[in-house]
C-alpha cells in the first residue's frame, strides 16, 4: 500500500488551504460536492483521519472513527433528503476501481433515478 500523502488535494481540503462547497462537517467527517459532479448529487465524505483508502480504512482506523465516519455518510444523505426516494454511495479503492485522490472518500450520488449497477 503507497504512504499517505500530506499534500494530497482532500488532505489540502481538509486544512482549508484550497476551498469546498461544504455540505456538512463533524468530528469524524467533511462532506463536501464534487468538482465534476456525476448526478444531480454527487457528494463526497472523508475521514478527518489521513487514511489512503478504503482497505487502509478499515484496517486500521479505531473503531470510533470507524463509526463515526459511516454514521456521518447517513446523516448527509438524510439531510440531503435522500434517504426516500434513494441514493447510491460507493467507494474506489485502488487501480481496478480508478481511485484518483488517495485520501479515503464516500462518493453519494442522489437526485435521479440512478438506473442499475455502473457498468462498462
Ligand atoms: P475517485 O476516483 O478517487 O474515487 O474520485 C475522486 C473524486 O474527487 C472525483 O469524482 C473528482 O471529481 C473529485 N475531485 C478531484 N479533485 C477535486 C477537488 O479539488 N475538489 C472537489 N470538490 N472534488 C475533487
Amino acid at each position: 500500500m503507497t504512504a499517505y500523502d500530506p499534500n494530497n488535494i482532500f488532505a489540502k481540503i481538509l486544512r482549508g488551504e484550497i476551498p469546498c462547497k461544504k455540505v456538512y462537517e463533524d468530528e469524524f467527517a467533511l462532506a463536501f460536492d464534487d468538482i465534476n459532479p456525476q448526478a444531480p448529487v454527487h457528494v463526497l465524505v472523508i475521514p478527518k483521519g489521513a487514511y489512503v483508502s478504503m482497505d487502509d480504512f478499515t484496517k486500521n482506523a479505531t473503531m470510533d472513527e470507524i463509526g463515526g465516519f459511516f454514521r456521518a455518510v447517513g446523516t448527509v444523505a438524510r439531510r440531503l433528503n435522500l434517504a426516500q426516494p434513494g441514493y447510491r454511495f460507493l467507494a474506489n479503492h485502488g487501480a481496478h476501481a480508478h481511485q484518483e485522490v488517495f485520501h479515503f472518500h464516500v462518493h453519494i450520488f442522489g437526485g435521479r433515478d440512478l438506473g442499475g449497477m455502473i457498468r462498462r
